[in-house]
C-alpha cells in the first residue's frame, strides 16, 4: 500500500504535467503579446488608410474646383499646385499603408503560430491529464483491494500486537515488523549481535521479539540463521 501511494505521488505523467503547465503559461503570455502588437499594427494600418482618404478626397474637390473654372487665374494656379503636392503625399502616404500592411501579414502570423503551438501544447495537456486519470483509477482500485486484504489479516492478529506494530511503524519510516535474514534486521540492515541471536533462539515460538537497535518487530523465517 505504501508502495502504490508513492507510486500514484510519482508518477512521470505528473512531472510531463508540470512541464506542459509551464509550457502552456509561457505560451498564453507569449499568445497575448503577439495579440496586443496585432492590435497596434491594425490601428496604424486604419489611421495610415484614413490620412489616405483624407489626401484623395481634398483632391477630388481640388479637381472639381479646377474643373469648374470658377475663380481666378491666380486661384486656379494654386489649385493646380496643390494637387501636384497632394498626388505627392498621396504617393508616399500608400507606401506607408503598404509597409504597414506588410507588418499586418507579420503580426497575423505569428499570432496564428502561437495560436497553433498552444492548441497542440492544450491537447498534449488533455492526453496527460486522461493517462493520469487512467493510471491512477488503476491504483486506487488496487489500494482499494489491499485494504480490504490487510482488514482481513489485521484481523487475525491480537489487538496489542497490531496496537504495538502500528506504533513502531509509525515511528519507522512505515515499517514496523522486518524479517532476520542471516542474521541481520532487514529493517534497519543492522546485523543482531550475538546475545541478541542467542536470546532469540531461547525464545518460545510465539513469543514477540523485537530489534534492539531499531525497535522493530522481528519475525523468523527459514533462512534467519538461527
Ligand atoms: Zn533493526
Amino acid at each position: 500500500m505504501a508502495q502504490l501511494a508513492h507510486k500514484r505521488r510519482t508518477l512521470p505523467e505528473l512531472a510531463e504535467a508540470e512541464k506542459v503547465d509551464q509550457r502552456l503559461a509561457d505560451l498564453r503570455d507569449v499568445l497575448i503579446a503577439a495579440e496586443t502588437a496585432q492590435g497596434d499594427v491594425a490601428r496604424e494600418q486604419k489611421k495610415a488608410e484614413a490620412d489616405v482618404e483624407q489626401v484623395v478626397n481634398r483632391a477630388a474637390r481640388d479637381r472639381q474646383l479646377l474643373e469648374s473654372g470658377r475663380g481666378s487665374a491666380k486661384d486656379l494656379e494654386n489649385l493646380q499646385h496643390e494637387l501636384e503636392t497632394l498626388a505627392r503625399r498621396q504617393s508616399d502616404l500608400e507606401d506607408v499603408v503598404l509597409e504597414v500592411m506588410e507588418r499586418m501579414e507579420t503580426a497575423q502570423a505569428r499570432v496564428a503560430e502561437m495560436t497553433a503551438q498552444r492548441d497542440e501544447a492544450q491537447a498534449r495537456r488533455d492526453a496527460i491529464g486522461a493517462a493520469i486519470t487512467a493510471a491512477t483509477d488503476g491504483i486506487d482500485a488496487e489500494a482499494a483491494k489491499l485494504t480490504g486484504e490487510r482488514a482481513t489479516v489485521a484481523g487475525t492478529i491480537p489487538e496489542d500486537l497490531l496496537a504495538l506494530y502500528e506504533r513502531v511503524r509509525a515511528a519507522h519510516a512505515g515499517v514496523g515488523a522486518a524479517a532476520i535474514r542471516q542474521r541481520r534486521c532487514e529493517g534497519c540492515r543492522l546485523e543482531l549481535d550475538i546475545s541478541e541471536v542467542n536470546a532469540i533462539k531461547a525464545a518460545p515460538a510465539d513469543q514477540v521479539v523485537r530489534h534492539e537497535e531499531c525497535g522493530r518487530i522481528l519475525v523468523r523465517v527459514p533462512d534467519s540463521g538461527l
